[in-house]
């Protein structure tokens, strides 16, 4: 019979418990890719494993800012088990042996861990951390540069961080660096997949996404939305005269001036060759009168975006349908459709117009005929 001491014994149990939580993990973050899980709570859920499975006291992601030139600390989980997170900038375009950041970053050092520590960093480092029980190791996975460093420590415990606790991290640290790449090719795409190329706005898909959500939301909480549609006068007219590439730029201006006219909260999207939508959550029919002309006049007083149409002195205006969910059973095609048949009116009556605000409640027979 094989018998094991103690030490490889409590190796074993440690080496399954960290490949549990692998695991753990791994299935956590699938599960939160289909459950459209954020960016922060898979950060979260990391930091909760590190410190519970594999029992460090706190833990934190520093993650490489976008300007490739600092880290920052995006989620820790201090000594009181709070969730934190620091603006501080920890720069790491260092020489070797400046900061210890700096150096696990880069791959000048694999690692770093307490006792390592006190003699080398320099005394004057502002980015000094507490050096007692701690360690700090790249989150890399296979031979790519690292996206940031996934620090731990056991501050104010007398439980010593030991070269095989560093392996160990190490080795979790891969699993997350390829969770948070996994995690943000998956953001981008989607977030891809919803926009609109040339304006960047929100695209169709998004839109009809964004607005049955929204009819369900106001539905459950008994809430109120709006919804225009904008569509830009005689627009053939601007492509035939001047160029399907000046009709290009005229669109991208209007998508500007609608973006900048609107509230953040507003979700505006191109939902046509020349046709947007937005959607104004919380924003009841009565409200609508003043953002509605403001867009109006925005559009009719801007300078077009096309030499040769300032030239001639041609001014675009746009046209909006206007409609209201204030309750009822309705689907959100049969307010797309009511939004519709208002921009219609406002094309007939003349153009660079709103059309009338059609109200699911007050327009109750219309919604309904709708309602399909
Ligand atoms: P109305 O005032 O009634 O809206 O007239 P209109 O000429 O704007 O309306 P219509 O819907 O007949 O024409 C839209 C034109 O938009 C037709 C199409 O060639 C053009 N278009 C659609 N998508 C694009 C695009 O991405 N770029 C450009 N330049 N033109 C586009
Ligand atoms: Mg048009
Ligand atoms: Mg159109």
């Amino acid at each position: 019979m094989v018998t094991l001491s103690n030490h490889k014994l409590e190796q074993i149990v440690k080496k399954q418990r960290i490949q549990k939580q692998q695991i753990l993990m791994y299935q956590k973050v699938m599960d939160g890719i289909r459950q459209d899980l954020k960016f922060k709570s898979l950060l979260k859920l990391i930091i909760r494993s590190v410190c519970r499975g594999l029992g460090f006291k706190r833990a934190g992601i520093f993650l490489i800012d976008s300007d490739n030139r600092n880290v920052r600390l995006v989620m820790g989980i201090d000594k009181n088990g709070k969730f934190e997170q620091n603006k501080e900038r920890i720069p790491i375009n260092l020489k070797p042996g400046k900061n210890y950041f700096a150096d696990v970053i880069n791959g000048h050092k694999k690692f770093f861990f307490s006792n390592d520590i006190p003699h080398r960093i320099p005394k004057k480092d502002k980015f000094r951390v507490p050096v007692y029980n701690n360690a700090l190791v790249p989150l890399r996975f296979g031979k790519a540069k690292a996206i940031g460093a996934l620090a731990v420590d056991n501050l104010d415990e007398n439980r010593p961080i030991t070269k095989s606790d560093v392996l160990a991290l190490l080795s979790y640290a891969t699993q997350v660096g390829l969770a948070i790449d996994c995690f943000r090719s998956h953001e981008k795409m989607i977030g891809l997949s919803f926009t609109d190329i040339m304006t960047g706005l929100y695209n169709r898909r998004f839109f009809e996404k964004a607005l049955s959500q929204e009819i369900n939301r106001c539905q459950r909480y008994s809430r109120t939305f709006s919804l225009l549609i904008v569509d830009i006068d005689h627009f053939k007219r601007v492509n035939d005269t001047y160029g399907h590439d000046a009709g290009d730029e005229i669109i991208r201006q209007i998508a500007d001036i609608l973006q900048h006219n609107l509230r953040g909260l507003d979700v505006v999207c191109r939902v046509g060759g020349e046709e947007f939508a937005v959607i104004l959550p919380e924003t009841p029919s009565q409200n609508l009168t003043i953002v509605v002309d403001r867009l109006l006049k925005e559009v009719r007083q801007a300078s077009p975006h096309v030499e040769a149409m300032v030239k001639k002195k041609e001014r675009v205006t746009i046209s909006i349908g206007v409609a209201s969910y204030r309750g009822g059973d309705l689907s959100s095609a049969a307010l797309f459709k009511m939004a519709d048949k208002s921009l219609y009116h406002a094309k007939r009556t003349g153009r660079d117009r709103s059309g009338p605000h059609y109200d699911s409640a007050k327009n109750l027979r219309l919604a309904l005929l709708n309602n399909k």
